[in-house]
Formats: C-alpha cells, structure tokens, sequence
C-alpha cells in the first residue's frame, strides 16, 4: 500500500505525522510512501531527508490524495481535504468525531474509511499508539518551560554569597499524563510541587516523584474515579472542598499548572477569580485546559495575559506543535504501530479487522458507513 503524508493545512500547525525514521520502520511492513513536498519543514525534516529514507516526494496534495491508499496526518481533515478523499481509502488522523459530527458524517459518504489517533481506547496493549498520551506528556513538560519562562525567578532553592533563594512552589491540578509530566518536569528544576487529582490511585505516582499529594480532609475523600484512567463529575460537596483547598493554596504557590478534564465535558472550572487575585504578584497560571474553556476563570484560549494584580495566565493550545521536531517524532511513532497492527502479516495489505478492540474504537467509519461510537471494549 502508499501511505501518503501531506502538508498540515490547519493554522500555526508545525508537526507531520511522518518522519524519515517511521519511513524506514513502515518499509519494513511492506508499504511503501509518499510525502507531500514541504510537508516536514517545519518539524525539522526536509524532502531530502525523506528522500534518503526511500519516501517519494510530491508535488501537491492533489497529487498525495490521487495516489495514496492511507492518508496520514495530524489535524481532522479541512472540507477541502475531505473532498479529496474517495471510496476505498482510509485517513488516520485525530478526528474529535464528537466535536466533529458532520464532518464525519461528510468523511464516510465519500466511502472512506477513517482512524481517529484520539479514539485509541486507553487500555495497557494500544498504549504504543497512545497519541493523545504522547502529546498530553509533551504539553504536560512544555508548561512547565512555559511557566518557568514567565516566571521572573529560579525554579531551584539556591544559597548563594548575594543571598538566599527560596524555591519555587509549584501546584498541579489535575495528575493524568500531562500532570505527571508537568510534576516531573517542575521536580526536576529543584521546585517544591504539589499535586492535586480527583483520583486517589495517583497518590503514589505523585510522591513518587518527589511531589506532596494534597489530600482533601473529607470524609468521601478523593472519589471522582471513572473507566479507563479517566475522571468522573465530582458532587457539589466534593467539589466545595476543592475549592476551599485550592484558596488556601493560591496566596502560597508561584506557579499553577491545570490538567484537570472529564472526558466528552467542558473543563471543570476550579481556579476561580478570587484565587487568581490571592496569588502574588509573578506568579503564573498555565491552564492546558484552555481548549475546553478553561480550569482558570480567566484563561482566554490561545492567548497570554497578565492581571492587574500581575499574574500571567497562559492559555495556548498548541504545546505539541510548539514542540514539533519531538511531538512529530512520537506521533509518526504512534501511525506505525497502527500501521503495524493494521498489517499482521507485514506483506504491505491492510486487514482492518474489526474484531479488534483497538481497531474497532478507533474506526469511526468504515467503508462509507458512521461505525463511531463504537461498543465498549472487551479488554482492559
Ligand atoms: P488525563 O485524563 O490523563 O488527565 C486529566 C486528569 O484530571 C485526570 O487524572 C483526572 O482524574 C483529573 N481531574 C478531573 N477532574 C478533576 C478535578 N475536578 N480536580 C482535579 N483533577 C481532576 O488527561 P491528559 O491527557 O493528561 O490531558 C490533560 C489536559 O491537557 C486535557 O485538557 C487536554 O486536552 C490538555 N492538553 C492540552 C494541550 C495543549 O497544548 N494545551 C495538549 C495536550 C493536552
């Protein structure tokens, strides 16, 4: 089969979703691909790299959808990039089906099938094409970066002959994947961290790490847990207690770095306006909750700001594309394994069977017809 790797058209987009090296590992399938000309540059990977890897470079997408079989990118497809598609092809890409509705309903009437990376169910054997785990780690160690570029101070204590140098507190919210990363990352730079998660069963990783898991005196304790490593809806009272946590918190950490997300729900707003004017002047807010309204009262998605009172509320969106020579890397990395799964018998044919419970989640359509939601899985 050709799998063909086009230029990102969506705005600001830096990563591909094909490397030289995951050419070289997807020959190995028995596959051969193409690569829209550009379409690496700004990951840092240039058609002749691509070339050197045996990838055949194009001039156009036209030309890339002519002759691809499978499609691989990041971004859902643009109305443009859905008109190319045709009967018999098959696009893997994140594809949010339920942000993405019509879209989906557009996709599959062209007959093809489609592989959104986002609907990867989290269970232990798909964790190698896990690529909203992949990216949620690099925005989780970007915001840290982020914030420490923000922060006028050391992250690290320090003694030194000027004078003594406390260091920074930093406060997680929310220990998923990116929690765990931003709480690895901000240990690492010599921060006092702590951490917060609705889930108890975080505590030992967050300790673990070096970071203090604050928890809530209360009798339901923490108890928010759902399937699948994700969080359910607190109750009000649990939620109540949060907050008083939280606004005895705001007046003593510099950073806050807010992961907290309920599958398929707006964000939970849990730093509110109050705790934003208790903070001292310096501080910083990274909410990569941003894209689903927030964690903080006051983000403003995609965009950087600084309170009257002088705390910088960073929003943005995009800490993978920020990031694109690394998040490419794990993404195109995430596509092989898919690829590898979608062919057993490595001799370059497809077989999208649909008896597996990875294959199936992640198919939301199928040869023309809607197969999302799919039905739950059989293995944990
Ligand atoms: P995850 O599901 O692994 O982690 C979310 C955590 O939040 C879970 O541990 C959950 O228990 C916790 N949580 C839920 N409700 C909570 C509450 N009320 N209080 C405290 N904790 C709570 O998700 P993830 O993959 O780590 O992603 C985290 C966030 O980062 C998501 O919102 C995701 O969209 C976002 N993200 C942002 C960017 C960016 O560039 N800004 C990039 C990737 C991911």
């Amino acid at each position: 089969m050709l799998i063909g790797t086009p230029v990102e058209t969506f705005e600001g987009e830096k990563r591909v979703a094909m490397t030289p090296k995951s050419v070289e590992d997807i020959a190995k399938l028995g596959h051969s691909c193409l690569i829209e000309t550009g379409a690496g540059a700004a990951a840092g990977f240039s058609d002749a790299d691509y070339e050197a890897a045996g990838a055949d470079v194009v001039p156009d997408a036209k030309a890339l959808y002519d002759e691809a079989d499978i499609i691989a990118k990041v971004q859902p497809p643009s109305d443009a990039e859905v008109d190319m598609l045709r009967s018999g092809q098959t696009l893997i890409s994140f594809f949010w089906p339920v942000a993405n509705e019509d879209l989906l309903e557009r996709a599959s009437e062209r007959g093809a099938t489609i592989i959104a990376m986002d609907m990867v169910p989290r269970i232990s054997r798909a964790q190698k094409m896990d690529a909203l785990s992949s990216m949620a780690n690099i925005a989780g160690y970007r915001a840290v970066i982020e914030a420490s570029a923000n922060f006028e101070r050391f992250f690290t204590g320090q003694v030194t002959a000027a004078g003594k140098v406390p260091p920074a507190k930093v406060l997680v919210v929310g220990a998923g994947v990116a929690g765990l990363a931003a709480i690895g990352t901000a240990t690492s730079l010599g921060a006092i961290v702590r951490a917060f998660d609705v889930r108890p069963e975080v505590s030992e990783q967050i300790e673990s790490m070096g970071a203090e898991f604050l928890f809530l005196d209360f009798e339901d304790s923490q108890d928010s847990s759902g399937s699948g490593g994700y969080a359910a809806p607190s109750s009000p009272e649990f939620r109540e207690k949060q907050l008083e946590l939280f606004r005895q918190q705001a007046p003593d950490v510099d950073i806050v770095i807010t992961t907290a997300l309920i599958p398929n729900r707006e964000a939970p707003e849990l730093w509110t306006e109050d705790m934003v004017k208790a903070m001292k002047p310096g501080s910083v807010i990274v909410d990569l909750a941003a894209e689903k309204g927030g964690n903080c009262k006051l983000t403003q998605k995609d965009k950087k700001i600084v309170t009257d009172n002088g705390v910088t509320i960073v929003g943005y969106t995009d800490f993978p594309s920020r990031m694109a020579t690394q998040s490419s890397t794990l993404y195109a990395t995430n596509i092989r394994h898919m690829l590898t799964d979608l062919t057993p018998e490595k001799d370059g044919t497809v077989n999208q069977n649909m008896e597996d419970d990875v294959i199936r989640g992640s198919t939301v359509a199928h040869a023309g017809e809607v197969t999302f939601p799919p039905p739950p899985p059989k293995v944990k």
